[in-house]
């Protein structure tokens, strides 16, 4: 297996190029921070921290249940919703046999989901707007194919696939596939017309599984919580495959305090449409392509290999995701970050893509 690299945390940057500032665009985090209700509900909860969790975290999976009335029962948590990915493998994988189909470029930890098991992977490439080729995909599909992982928004790309076509691929396929709709990214999308919402397809008693998270537009990457929609047979089995207590009480009333907290999701779904747009624009000028992204994040092919250019801005304090991780050594993908911290990638990538500069530091 390929170990995952993760983006450079903030502390070892600072340590290696001895900076006082460093700004991380590299991990989709939210820039905005954890909702303030969530930080006083893990304040208020840490004196109990002596005491095993709730076990079926059953407030918040109520609470959950509410807002997307679905039965608690099809609601399962995860520690983060990389852990149920690891689980929807051991679940729904058994042999070498077993396909597991995935977009390229895409979220790495499915290939790990299906290399655990182990099971085959099938890689499709994405089209060429950078999308998830569905038809591709469902032609690959056959008796061997268990799982199908789509992330949509997709990362590293930011796109996603709109329901008519999901709704056609879903129609195609062989009986024994379950369609994993990785939503991580879904509350920057959600209002965008037809992006397609896996609680519907679950509740249509579809083959589909959702997946959630708090990392992102919620701001608790750190506490590590997420959850999955899933058919009640599959629900179960995630249910008895996890640790009983792989939820801790303090991500649990975090996760409660940010779900209530709209108003944070809104700034955060705010800061990043204003953000977005000012980072494209700095990209096109220096000659970059982009692909109209619905996360928080911009994946741009620099026309040119991105990891000097990676290196050339962490020496500026910015720490991007460059691309040779998804296979694309001329991509990149960054964070939308807060306003400040916007301004700071466009006056470090001016500098770096300066072509005087360049040919300065060449001499
Ligand atoms: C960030 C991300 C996740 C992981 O979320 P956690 O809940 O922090 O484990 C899952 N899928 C995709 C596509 C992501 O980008």
């Amino acid at each position: 297996m390929t170990p995952y690299s993760p983006g450079k945390p903030i502390s070892e940057v600072k340590r290696e190029l001895g900076l006082d500032t460093v700004v991380k665009l590299a991990s989709n985090e939210n820039p905005l921070g954890p909702s303030p209700k969530a930080i006083s509900a893990v304040e208020a909860a840490a004196k109990d921290m002596h005491l095993y969790p709730d076990g079926a975290a059953f407030d918040l999976r109520a609470a959950i249940s509410r807002k997307f009335g679905l039965p608690g029962d099809q609601i399962v948590m995860g520690n983060g919703s990389d852990e149920l990915i690891h689980f929807l493998g051991l679940l729904l994988l058994g042999s070498p046999e077993d396909e597991v189909i995935v977009g390229d470029p895409s979220f790495v930890r499915y290939d790990s989901a299906a290399d655990l098991a182990p099971a085959t992977l099938v890689k499709v490439p994405l089209d060429s707007n950078q999308r998830h080729d569905l038809t591709a995909m469902a032609a690959r599909a056959s008796v061997h194919t268990k799982l199908i992982f789509i992330a949509n928004p997709n990362n590293p790309t930011g796109t996603i696939v709109r329901k008519p076509e999901l709704d056609s691929f879903l129609k195609d396929l062989p009986a024994q596939v379950t369609v994993v709709l990785d939503e991580a990214y879904f509350e920057f999308a959600a209002d965008v017309p037809g992006y397609p919402n896996s609680v519907e397809y679950v509740k249509d008693g579809q083959p589909v599984v959702g997946l959630r998270t708090f990392s992102k537009a919620y701001g608790l990457a750190g506490i590590r919580i997420g959850y999955a929609f899933a058919p009640a047979d599959i629900a179960d089995g995630l249910e008895r495959a996890r640790e009983p207590f792989n939820v801790n009480s303090l991500a649990q009333v975090a996760a409660i305090a940010a779900l209530s907290d709209e108003d944070h999701v809104r700034r955060t779904v705010e800061n990043n449409r204003l953000g977005m747009e000012r980072m494209v624009t700095c990209l096109h000028e220096h000659g970059a392509k982009t692909w109209e992204s619905f996360g928080n994040f911009v994946y741009a092919d620099l026309g040119r290999p991105s990891a000097p250019v990676y290196q050339s801005l962490l020496k500026e304090g910015i720490i991007i995701r460059s691309g040779d991780v998804f296979g694309a050594p001329n991509c990149a993908r960054i964070t939308v970050g807060t306003e400040a911290e916007v301004n700071a990638f466009i006056e470090a990538l001016n500098k770096v893509m300066d072509p005087s500069l360049l040919s300065v530091a060449a001499h």
